[in-house]
């Protein structure tokens, strides 16, 4: 099968032929239909230092953790609810299945769990990958391929919405109008948020906000940021979220919230860095951290997504090939107007 091979960090991915996977005991293989390009996977194949906690890539691995497909193959122990020609996601790992963390549906704190993008679990930058039939999840006729690999992004959104703890209906602030922002504000108004202000550096992707519910939009070059939020709100706002994740952006969003309000970071920052607690203090901040997802996260959006409740497919910017998925990949990583790019192999 052809992959995009991770060589070594910050160089471009290979297209190469590895040999077809094949199922382990409680495995299903997947003839991969979408996987959309993670600013994570960006992130890691640049990050060649363990410093900012964050396990480092080997080379020869493959990534890719936001796919669809179709199933061709059931590994031994596999029960029957599972047959080929099914059309699946999957949460990216797979867990022992029987610890309290995976009974939870929440793999990724299995204390033997492969992680995706390892030597271990290759990833669906591919054109067929292995899942845990316990993480797999059938996607009804009502879901697209293409709106299957959007589940997870818009997981993370969602688990970071709970984490907000949202009840007020107060206006609400997302820094970042990447795909997290975007998600977390479609999610905010789903669940009842009138006023929705979204700050980007990329015009282009804030005026994409719209079409997930932001009701306001923030430019952070046009003048000061807290200035602008109340000419649209009258005081500052009780939720913020860091969907942006640089060195910087957690003071920011320590400035920008109101005295007792929440602070959601969702966005990934792999370095140090510098904020002053007294500010925070001063205010009684509560601030929480997002990561990402439980099962039961993947079958309430999937469900949504099914009963045309929401539907993300506006995420996709862009649909690319195996052999022009290299150049796209990197080119994610410079700022751009791109939300969610698609690997269709
Ligand atoms: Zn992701
Ligand atoms: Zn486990």
């Amino acid at each position: 099968m052809k992959a995009a091979v991770f060589k070594s960090f910050g160089s471009l991915l290979e297209v190469e032929d590895l040999p077809d996977p094949e199922p382990k005991s409680n495995e299903l293989v997947l003839k991969v239909k979408a996987c959309g390009i993670c600013g994570t996977d960006l992130h890691m194949s640049d990050n060649c230092t363990a410093e900012g906690g964050w396990r480092l890539l080997s080379p020869g691995c493959v990534l890719g953790h936001e796919f669809s497909g179709e199933i061709v193959e059931i590994g031994q122990g596999v029960g029957g609810e599972w047959k080929t020609g099914q059309r699946v996601t999957a949460l990216p790992w797979i867990g022992c299945g029987k610890c309290e963390p995976c009974r939870l549906g929440r793999p990724y704190r299995c204390s033997s769990v492969m992680l995706r993008s390892s030597l271990d679990l290759p990833g669906a930058y591919s054109e067929f990958c292995r899942v845990g039939a316990n993480e797999a999840l059938n996607l009804p006729d009502t879901v697209s391929f293409e709106q299957g690999a959007l589940v997870e992004p818009m997981a993370v959104g969602f688990n970071a919405v709970q984490r907000a703890n949202i009840k007020t209906k107060k206006p609400v602030f997302i820094m970042g109008a990447g795909p997290v922002g975007l998600s977390v504000a479609l999610w905010c108004r789903f669940f009842g948020v009138e006023h929705v202000l979204i700050s980007d550096l990329s015009g282009e992707r804030a005026a994409a906000s719209a079409n997930f519910g932001a009701t306001a939009v923030i430019d952070p070059a046009n003048g000061d940021v807290s200035d602008q939020l109340l000419d649209h709100i009258s005081v500052p706002p009780e939720i913020v979220f860091d969907c942006v994740g640089l060195p910087g952006t957690l003071q920011m969003a320590i400035d920008y919230a109101a005295p007792s309000a929440r602070i959601i970071v969702v966005g990934l920052c792999m370095q140090s860095d510098n904020y002053f607690p007294a500010k925070a203090l001063l205010k009684e901040l509560d601030v929480c951290f997002s990561y990402v997802y439980s099962k039961e996260d993947f079958e309430k959006v999937i469900y949504l997504i099914g009963e045309k409740q929401i539907d993300p497919s506006q995420l996709i910017s862009r649909r690319v090939g195996m052999n022009e998925f290299p150049a796209a990949f990197q080119s994610l990583k410079k700022p751009g107007p791109d939300l969610k790019v698609l690997l269709e192999p």
